[in-house]
């Protein structure tokens, strides 16, 4: 590889994951690239749930998705990462001195390698009609932002999962008149989310599918059809919500001579390390009783930085001391993890 170690850690997936071993690696002194696929960061916050509220990150009774990224990516831009928003990591190769990460744009050295690429590169799951899946102008996605720009405006969901019906109630709740489209007679979606639709308003559709979307640049009107008497009907709408769930690719971690399980990367649940040099966080960390949650990511991140952080600095302490004793902001950031073993106690 050749090149010399330009960063500690290099991070890859700028989900909340990511988002925060940058804030942490940077409290433990070291210094950071991050290395994003999607042209924004946030991870599945940021692409699939944005609008939608989260009630389950300690501190926050409620925070919506892109509060909950925004404020990620001020606390982790004190650490001054290295951004690479939109760039793939396509190899990654190891050797004694660390890792060389490869993407379209070149190679990085870091001295190790945190993968925080959650449930890896994913895609939208297309509906399979062309007329829908080519839509080239706006006003048809996966997600809505600002939804309450479409009040008093009919709208289309299309699909029968959790994530649909959400979006539905999402839109309704913001004073849009929303049609759910499903092609099965059952909803997959949890009973609560059926009725919190339902409660808004939703119309809900049953067997029965988006043939195509009228428009110019923006839709105008939808034409769906009933699958079991197979008339059409055309409709206005605003703004279609494909809600058909994603792909996800793990495939490249097998690639790169890793360890997965058919739910992820397998760790050491303690120092999350996958091998030496190479450490994982979030949803692509796999062992027993794992639990697929933002909180959860949070305190691998902090695990796996830690472990990190005492393999390339032997005389450094595990556990770095408490931020609340070291102020705020860059500075303390800076100072804070570079506590080493020899000035003792286990405060900061
Ligand atoms: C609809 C929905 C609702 C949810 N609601 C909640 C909730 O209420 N509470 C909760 O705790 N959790 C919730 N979750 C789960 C939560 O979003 C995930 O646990 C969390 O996003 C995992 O974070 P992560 O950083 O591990 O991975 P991700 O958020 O998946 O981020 C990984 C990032 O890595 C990037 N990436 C992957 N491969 C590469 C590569 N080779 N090069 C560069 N970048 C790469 C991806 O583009 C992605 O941005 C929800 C999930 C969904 C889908």
């Amino acid at each position: 590889m050749g090149l010399e170690a330009t960063r500690d850690l290099a991070i890859i997936g700028g989900g909340p994951g990511g988002l925060y071993a940058a804030f942490y690696a940077g409290l433990r002194g070291m210094s950071v690239s991050l290395f994003e696929a999607l042209p924004f960061l946030g991870g599945q916050v940021a692409a699939l749930y944005p609008e939608k509220a989260i009630f389950d990150i300690g501190g926050f009774p409620r925070v919506g998705g892109a509060e909950l990224v925004a404020r990620l990516e001020e606390q982790a831009l004190q650490a001054g990462p290295e951004l690479h928003v939109g760039e793939e990591v396509t190899g990654l190769g190891r050797d004694a001195a660390g890792v060389c990460l490869t993407t379209a744009r070149g190679e990085y050295r870091a001295r190790a390698v945190l993968l925080t690429t959650g449930v890896g590169r994913f895609t939208p799951r297309p509906l399979g009609v062309p007329a829908v899946d080519d839509w080239s102008g706006s006003g048809v996605g996966t997600t809505v932002r600002q939804a309450e720009r479409f009040r008093g405006l009919p709208c289309l969901v299309v699909g029968g999962g959790d994530s649909a019906l959400d979006w539905a109630a999402e839109l309704a709740d913001a004073g849009a008149q929303v049609t759910v489209a499903h092609r099965r007679d059952q909803f997959r979606a949890l009973e609560a989310s059926l009725s919190r639709a339902e409660a808004a308003g939703v119309t809900l559709r049953r067997s029965c599918t988006l043939e195509t979307i009228h428009g110019e640049g923006r839709p105008e009107s939808v034409v769906l059809r009933d699958l079991k008497t197979g008339v059409c009907e055309e409709l206005a709408c605003a703004a279609v919500v494909l809600a058909l769930g994603y792909t996800a690719d793990l495939s490249a971690l097998r690639r790169w001579g890793l360890p997965l399980d058919g739910r992820g990367l397998l760790v050491t649940p303690d120092t999350m390390a996958v091998a030496p040099g190479v450490y994982a966080a979030g949803d692509v960390a796999s062992y027993p009783g794992k639990l697929k949650l933002i909180a959860t990511a949070f305190a691998e991140a902090a695990l796996a930085v830690s472990a990190c952080k005492q393999a390339l600095d032997p005389d450094a302490r595990l556990q770095a001391g408490h931020s609340s004793e070291h102020g705020s902001g860059g500075p303390a950031v800076a100072t804070l993890g570079g506590g080493r073993r020899e000035d003792g106690g286990d405060g900061a």
